[in-house]
């Protein structure tokens, strides 16, 4: 069996070149993944796995989607760069079918959902002249100041206080409380259509409605984050089509351009104009993200991923409702955003699922088993999935070892 020693020595060489040199900030899984192909990825040993991290979020559209490869190489070959000081070609299309399909009329370019989420309180602020702002429990909303500062979690606030001041937060999914908390002063109300690193837990549509109704009346603008669950995952291009929802202004990223990195505020051409230079980025709106963009979602629409995502999902989930284990309180998800929340840690029988199973799944809070598989997974991998879920959650971890 020569090709086993020779196998590890690849993942171990890799994993000490970055641990000598990476910042130490994540926690890493003894795994290196070199390559992927739709829903399947595989690491530096040549093992196959049945992905459902999905990039965090990023993967929507499967990895080494051909589509957006090829748009990429070509835009490569044409532009990569070009600063908004300059128009161009790609971003102003990037820019129409992002309105198109959100139905705002408005888009800054940016490159991350952090950064879309700081742009969106600016532009709050500078929109309403206001400084308050209205974020829920479990809400996350990603690391930079601004951002971090509507996140919930203490565990990634306390180390950097003081944050940006003004930001409340309020139980999820509970109106009298959201009611209570916003004033003539607030800015704006940031609200996840489903949490998602919260836990996967999805807003009741009279809660994100009585959301919007709230800041309608006392002048708010309604700020939605769909980093995680926009560009097809819960069954529409965005999640918050599902209800009767128009929001002021929309944070988008993660799968927005198949993979690269992107982030976009969208907001509505009622709210007024931004004033010249009051805010911008080196990097935003260039052309290999913009065409990779473009690409991502024509392959979206062709290839009809927010039907799939809801019609698979459906199924993932009720299939998963009915494994009987005593670890499992509660299945919920909405599309292909699923998650299994446990009486126990959720990251030893995420281990096992790799380790046995060879399935990729990630955490959502401590509880949490969270599924986010591309959503050109076929449906065969998803019942392999159900199955080593089954086996995984029926036999106690304290029992295996
Ligand atoms: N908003 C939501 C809802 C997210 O899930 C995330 C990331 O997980 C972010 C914002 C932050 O995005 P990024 O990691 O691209 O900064």
């Amino acid at each position: 069996m020569p090709s086993q020693p020779v196998l590890s020595t690849k993942t171990t060489a890799i994993q000490e070149m970055e641990n000598a040199h990476t910042s130490g900030v994540y926690t890493k899984r003894p795994l290196a993944i070199v390559r992927g192909e739709g829903a399947h990825l595989w690491d530096a040993d040549g093992r196959e796995y049945i992905d459902c991290v999905g990039g965090q979020g990023a993967a929507n559209l499967g990895h080494a989607n051909p589509a957006v490869a090829e748009a990429i190489a070509a835009q490569a070959r044409t532009l990569i760069s070009c600063p908004e000081m300059f128009y161009n070609d790609r971003r102003a299309e990037v820019e129409q079918k992002l309105c198109q399909i959100s139905g705002l009329e408005r888009v800054f370019l940016c490159n991350s959902g952090a950064e879309a989420n700081e742009g969106a309180i600016k532009f709050a602020r500078l929109f309403t002249g206001r400084k308050e702002f209205v974020a829920t429990m479990r809400g996350f909303h990603g690391r930079t100041m601004g951002a971090l500062s509507a996140t919930w979690e203490k565990k990634y606030r306390e180390p950097f206080e003081p944050l940006v001041p003004g930001f409340k937060h309020v139980p999820y999914n509970d109106l009298e409380a959201l009611d209570a908390a916003v004033t003539d002063q607030t800015a704006g109300v940031i609200l996840e259509v489903v949490q998602g690193e919260g836990g996967v837990r999805p807003g009741s549509a009279a809660y994100l409605e009585g959301a919007q109704a709230i800041c309608r009346k006392r002048g708010a603008l309604l700020i939605i984050d769909e980093v995680q669950t926009g560009f097809g995952r819960t069954g529409r291009m965005f999640a918050h089509q599902r209800y009767n929802l128009q929001p002021d202004i929309l944070c988008v990223a993660k799968s927005i351009a198949g993979g690269l990195p992107m982030g976009a505020v969208l907001y509505s051409s009622r709210l007024g104009e931004l004033p010249p230079q009051v805010h911008g980025t080196t990097f935003g709106g260039n052309p290999l993200a913009a065409a990779a963009s473009l690409a991502a979602i024509q392959y979206l629409e062709d290839h009809h991923l927010p039907e799939r995502a809801e019609t698979l999902g459906t199924r993932f989930m009720e299939q998963l409702q009915e494994i009987n284990s005593p670890l499992i309180r509660e299945v919920r998800g909405l599309g292909l955003m699923v998650g299994i929340e446990l009486k126990q840690k959720a990251t030893p029988y995420l281990m096992a699922l790799m380790a046995q199973h060879a399935i990729l799944a990630l955490p959502a809070g401590l509880t949490v088993m969270r599924f986010l598989p591309p959503l050109v997974i076929a449906s065969q991998d998803l019942d392999q999935v159900v199955l080593a879920v089954r086996d995984v959650l029926t036999h106690p971890i304290a029992e295996r070892e």
